[in-house]
């Protein structure tokens, strides 16, 4: 059986959807293709990390979305120094990629983060009893296996959105034992839902610290989104952002193109976020960023683009939950939408199969409804979304190709 590319799958959308976006080509350029464009030094900006102390470029890399070993390399090369990635990225592949870039580096040459993610109850975010501490720690062992090391710098507990697992005794006992055992220096917590509760939770347990966030011009919340980061910094947590440009890679046909560039020196502008984890897939997206680290002050066309911007519903879920109690089927909505971004905005099949499956779903999705009684914030067509994003559950995993 053939592979199933991005673009097919994505070609074969339902409703005509493939013509509707202008999708981006991945960048699986070689070794001797990555080059430097820029000859000689370049100066980036730097921050601190909190009290752990870490000096990081304002950007650094998120690899999720890039198993190509060469690009993880070109972003060291060029100085973006923190790799972020997690214990189910690519089930395992990314981490195992990184590891092969890294073994070839000094240890104290980056700054290696990980994250483990606990079953959970979809609908109220609260751990089931298979969450345990050994659950926890079993996965770090298997990531440290995979990475080559025998210390993480930063473990996460990853994807939380409510204040109760934020201070769940058996993930914090498991990471503390961690840290005591010398397997991380360093331990943060991860959050794209509920944003501001979980980061007051991270600051009230004195146990974490780094916060990695969802942060973005387009959260309707920013406001209180950046009330609740200033209070974090203060504490001297350290502050990473993530989901800076919302999925907005793609854009409908005919509609101004969201620009990425502005979308991340928007973030930047808050001095409290320490640096951001860009997703970066390509060598033009990477030069990009770098170029963003030299001179990330806005500028004034790029402020009136944002305003402009601001206002048309683009990929990103707000995560706000409005819409989970006007669906009779009680379908995690939120998350199906991720799984969506994941999809179009970052055009990584696999995580999104992974969020699709990771779900309890029925096995017809939004088929009985006579119409969809939904109503999103952020006017998505949800129930023509989450069809065409569960199609993945058919395709075999092994048959999705990068
Ligand atoms: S069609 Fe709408 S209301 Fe019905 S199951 Fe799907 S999301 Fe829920
Ligand atoms: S109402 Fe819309 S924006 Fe809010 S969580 Fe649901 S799908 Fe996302």
């Amino acid at each position: 059986m053939k592979k199933i590319n991005r673009r097919d799958f994505l070609r074969s959308s339902v409703a005509g959807l493939g013509s509707f976006f202008v999708l981006p080509a991945v960048d699986q350029r070689s070794e001797e293709q990555k080059g430097d464009r820029r000859k000689g030094p370049r100066k980036f900006a730097y921050r601190t990390l909190g009290k752990t102390g870490i000096r990081l470029p304002v950007i650094t890399m998120g690899v999720m979305n890039s198993d190509n070993p060469n690009l993880i390399r070109a972003a060291l090369d060029a100085g973006m120094v923190h790799l972020d990635t997690a214990h189910g990225y690519m089930r395992g592949k990314n981490e195992e990629v990184i590891g092969g870039v890294i073994k070839e580096r000094p240890r104290d040459s980056f700054v290696l983060a990980t994250k483990v993610y606990l079953p959970r109850d979809e609908s109220t975010g609260l751990y089931k009893e298979a969450a345990t501490q050994d659950f926890f720690l079993s996965r770090l062992d298997i990531s440290l296996k995979r990475l080559g090391l025998d210390h993480v710098d930063i473990l996460y507990h990853h994807n939380v959105w409510k204040r109760e697992s934020a201070l769940y005794e058996p993930v914090l006992k498991a990471m503390e034992k961690a840290k005591k055992e010398g397997k991380a220096r360093f331990l943060g917590i991860t959050t794209h839902r509920n944003e501001p509760e979980v980061i007051h939770a991270a600051v009230d347990s004195k146990f974490y610290e780094v916060i990695l966030t969802s942060y973005n011009f387009r959260q309707k919340h920013h406001a209180e989104m950046k009330q609740a980061i200033g209070t974090a910094a203060q504490a001297g947590l350290g502050i990473v952002g993530m989901k800076a440009i919302g999925g907005t890679h793609l854009v409908s046909k005919g509609k101004e193109k969201i620009d990425a560039r502005a979308a991340l020196k928007w973030v930047l502008q808050d001095p409290n976020v320490h640096t951001i984890i860009a997703g970066f897939t390509t060598f033009d997206e990477l030069e990009l960023d770098l170029s963003i680290m030299e001179a990330p002050s806005l500028t004034p066309g790029e402020k009136s683009h944002l305003q402009r911007m601001q206002l048309s519903a683009g990929l990103y879920c707000q995560g706000c939950g409005e819409c989970l109690q006007s669906c009779p089927q009680k379908l995690p909505i939120p998350d199906l939408m991720r799984g969506y971004m994941y999809l179009y905005g970052y055009r990584n099949l696999g995580e999104a199969q992974d969020v699709v499956l990771s779900l309890t779903l029925p096995h017809q999705v939004c088929q009985d409804c006579g119409s969809c009684s939904v109503k999103c914030a952020s006017g998505f067509d949800v129930s023509a979304r989450i069809r065409d994003v569960v199609r993945l559950r058919e395709v075999p995993p092994e048959y999705l190709s990068a």
